[in-house]
């Protein structure tokens, strides 16, 4: 793909709190003098322009620039990827980064708003957000209504129980009550997982038209608006499991709590911008430019996510 430095990258300053909103929203701000990488255009065209020519920005993206905040929906309990410190206020993790790096490459200061997986799609066709970097999985059906860009991360479900429980694998789970967050993916996969394992006959399932509300053969589910609730009702016995993502459980293996023996399902995360939007193909160039030069492998490490 076309890789063209317009001018070498000053970061002058180091990123530092800004300002801070209402709950759940915090403004960083990087003092970028010179986007790093050209971004304009579509993602994977091929250089027919003088190196040193600017293109335009998509009406879109332009806006973004002149407004000089880039608005991105975050995870603010993800350990590594969206964690937002409760004494500080400061976010972290490889998320967080690749939206300071894209404010960066636009020249603007950094909005974060912390997003939930019911949340996050909401946020974004209101346009109270640019783009959504909260361990979005890319799903085909979720591609129909959002632009995704390529993975630049791979995660597994898991299942995640209380030891007094006994429950240690995926036949264990048969009749139970699993807690998942509305909005996921969590259910369906965890149904798929139990049929590929013979735990249910599943004759019932059909993938295109799975309600977690409805599904009662061989297990059951409770769905909730966030995670921290799940581990509430996981402690008081309102669920006999919780299953989500391996990397958003990880902050609730709390003592006495393990995961199940197995892990199914990849979930690949990409950002998801507006369907057709300019910043779709901005994101794009960037994930795929950090693919390539190592910058994901890095961040992958950073945040001991390998
Ligand atoms: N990654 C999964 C999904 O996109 C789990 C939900 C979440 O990210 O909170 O559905």
């Amino acid at each position: 793909m076309k890789k063209k430095i317009l001018s070498a990258i000053t970061l002058m300053g180091v990123l530092g709190l800004a300002a801070c909103g209402e709950a759940g929203e915090v403004t960083q701000t990087a003092e970028a003098s010179a986007p790093e990488m050209d971004l304009t255009g579509d993602a994977g065209a091929t250089a027919d322009t003088p190196a040193d020519t600017a293109e335009a920005y998509p009406e879109d993206v332009q806006a973004i620039v002149d407004r000089g905040v880039l608005r991105v929906g975050v995870k603010n309990a993800v350990l590594g990827f969206g964690y937002e410190d409760p004494l500080t206020g400061e976010y972290s993790g490889m998320e967080i980064s690749l939206a300071q790096k894209l404010a960066e490459e636009l020249g603007v200061d950094v909005e974060y708003t912390a997003v939930t997986a019911a949340t996050r799609t909401e946020l974004l066709d209101s346009g109270d957000i640019d783009c959504v970097l909260a361990t979005f999985t890319i799903t085909d059906e979720r591609k129909e209504s959002w632009d995704f860009t390529t993975p630049y991360y791979t995660d597994y479900v898991s299942v995640l129980v209380e030891d007094a429980s006994g429950i240690t694998d995926l036949a264990g789970l048969k009749d139970t009550t699993v807690g998942v967050s509305s909005g996921s993916t969590s259910a369906k996969s965890l149904v798929s997982a139990m049929i590929d394992a013979g735990v249910i006959e599943g004759a019932e399932f059909d993938p295109e038209s799975f309600d977690p509300a409805t599904w009662t053969d061989g297990v059951k589910f409770q769905q909730y608006d966030d995670y921290p609730t799940i581990s509430t009702a996981l402690s008081a016995g309102e669920v006999d499991a919780f299953c989500v993502d391996k990397s958003i459980l990880a902050i609730y293996r709390t003592e006495g709590r393990s995961y199940i023996d197995a892990k199914f399902a990849p979930q690949e995360y990409g950002i998801a911008t507006a369907k057709g939007s300019g910043l779709s193909g901005v994101c794009e160039k960037m994930i795929e430019a950090y693919l390539a030069d190592g910058t994901i492998e890095a961040l992958i490490s950073e945040n001991s996510l390998d």
